[in-house]
């Protein structure tokens, strides 16, 4: 077995304040990463400008990563990165800009290289990286990947390049005004993680551990998903357990779930959680039938007596995906042909039994 997770995790109030010292410590000048202005307005950005000044460190910002960030916007921030100086960059808010940072960082680093680099299996080195989550699901701020909408394959795929954050921030008050549809997307993107990476061939006792007791901690806020009020302590207790998800799944990557999300948000335009929580159901459907008792297992631990109940649940969260046969049947070609994804399923799988996966929840 093997562990690894090289980033120095603050899970704090104030943790940008009490660690700019180590953070500002990284390089001279920062390239600060941002959507267009969630972290304006939840004060994220503001506290890590204010780091960066209290230790006499500059920046510039870059807020125009969109959701699930493209190759064009990922070269035209580095290419301000690199006429600036930047030698370090901090990515703020959900995943797309903690994804974008880690690829800009590379392309800083690598400055005469093209796009094609990164997808390609060379090994580079890239730039240090910090990471202040604002959404509850990704893990990007631990995890080595950096997924980007690949408009020539029409789809989303993560770069070649493994990058860990040096540094992660995680501070629950960001994210405890966000929009409770936010929270839920987000919330059932660490619930993908868990279950992927639980059940996944490449799970170890330690990824296993990590999922286990990620999950407990995560059942604790089924109210908050079922449509309940929520504070900073939901918010604290899911971040957690959304930073304990990113590092099962950077041992063990994501599967079958994942792989047919990125149909639905490219195509469609569903958020990624979203798109990935219409399949859950349908993975652990066929889970049940493989491995019945470690099904069970997972069903009380998540605090569902059944399959049927796992599935009203994300219903209820989710509402039903508009997927029509066409729709299913790309999907079902693409996947078959997604090795990756299928490679880590810790059972055999038929076109008929992923044709079930996706329809499942139908
Ligand atoms: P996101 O795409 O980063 O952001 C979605 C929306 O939420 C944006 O409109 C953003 O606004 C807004 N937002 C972010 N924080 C907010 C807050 N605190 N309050 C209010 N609004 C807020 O969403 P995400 O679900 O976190 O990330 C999805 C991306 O991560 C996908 O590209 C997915 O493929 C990737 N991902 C990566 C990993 C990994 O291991 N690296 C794992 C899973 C998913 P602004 O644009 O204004 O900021
Ligand atoms: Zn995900």
């Amino acid at each position: 077995m093997e562990f690894y997770i090289p980033t120095r995790v603050y899970q704090e109030s104030d943790a940008v304040k009490n660690h700019g010292k180590e953070i500002a410590a990284l390089g001279r000048k920062a390239l600060i990463v941002t959507g267009k202005s969630s972290s304006a307005k939840n004060g994220s950005l503001a506290d890590v400008k204010a780091a960066l000044e209290d230790n006499n460190t500059e920046y510039t910002v870059f807020d125009r990563i969109e959701e699930n960030p493209s190759i064009a916007a990922v070269m035209e921030a580095a290419e301000i990165g690199r006429s600036e100086g930047a030698d370090f960059v901090i990515g703020i808010g959900g995943g797309s800009p903690m994804d974008a940072a880690k690829a800009i960082a590379l392309m800083i680093q690598n400055r005469d290289s093209s796009e094609d680099i990164l997808y390609t299996d060379i090994k580079l080195k890239a730039l240090p990286v910090v990471e202040v989550p604002t959404t509850c699901g990704t893990g990007s701020e631990v995890t080595p990947y950096a997924i980007l909408t690949r408009k020539e394959l029409k789809t989303k795929q993560s770069i070649r390049h493994r990058i860990f954050p040096e540094i992660a921030c995680v501070d629950a008050k960001y994210i405890k005004n966000a929009p409770q549809s936010i929270i839920i997307n987000t919330a059932i993107d660490a619930l993908g993680h868990f279950i992927e990476s639980y059940f996944n061939l490449n799970a170890t006792d330690y990824s296993k551990m990590l999922c286990l007791y990620g999950m407990k901690e995560w059942a604790k806020n089924l109210h908050v998903l079922r449509g309940e009020n929520f504070g900073e302590k939901e918010c604290n207790s899911l971040l957690f357990a959304s930073t304990l998800a990113g590092m099962a799944i950077s041992h063990t990557s994501t599967c079958v779930p994942h792989g047919l999300s990125y149909y639905l948000t490219y195509n469609k335009g569903v958020p990624h959680g979203k798109a990935v929580g219409y399949f859950l159901a349908g993975y652990m459907a066929l889970v049940n039938q493989r491995i019945p008792n470690e099904a069970d297992r997972i069903f009380k631990l998540l605090g569902f007596s059944d399959v049927k109940e796992f599935k009203e649940f994300i219903i209820a969260c989710l509402g039903r995906p508009d997927i029509n046969d066409e729709d299913a049947t790309n999907m079902l070609n693409g996947i078959m042909e997604n090795h990756g994804k299928l490679a880590v399923l810790p059972f055999v799988v038929t076109r008929m039994d992923i044709r079930y996966l996706i329809t499942y929840i139908l």
